[in-house]
C-alpha cells in the first residue's frame, strides 16, 4: 500500500492507507477506524453520523414497540379476566 502516492489531505506526505468509502489515499494521521474499516476524516464523520441517526431511530421504534407491547398485554388481560367472569358467572 505504502509508496503508491500521496495523502490527499497532505500532497507532502507518503499516503499509508485508502479510504474505504471515497477510495482516496490518506495518511496514518487522517485514518478513522470505525466499525473494522479505515476512513478518511470526511468519510468518518459522515459514518458516524449515519450509524448515530440509525441509532436513534432503534430506539425510537424500540419504543413504539414497547408500548404496544404494553397495550396488548393491557387487552390480552381484560380478555382473560372477561373469560373467567363469564365462566364463574356460567358455572356460578
Ligand atoms: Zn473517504
Ligand atoms: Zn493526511
Amino acid at each position: 500500500m505504502a509508496g503508491k502516492g500521496s495523502c490527499y489531505v497532505h500532497p507532502d506526505r507518503e499516503a499509508t492507507k485508502g479510504c474505504w468509502r471515497c477510495q482516496q489515499l490518506i495518511c496514518d494521521e487522517c485514518s478513522t477506524v470505525l466499525f473494522g474499516e479505515t476512513y478518511c476524516k470526511q468519510c468518518a464523520l459522515e459514518v458516524s453520523k449515519i450509524t448515530t441517526n440509525q441509532a436513534g431511530s432503534n430506539v425510537f421504534n424500540r419504543q413504539i414497540n414497547s408500548r404496544w407491547l404494553i397495550i396488548s398485554i393491557i387487552i390480552i388481560t381484560i380478555i382473560i379476566t372477561a373469560v373467567e367472569i363469564f365462566i364463574m358467572t356460567r358455572g356460578g
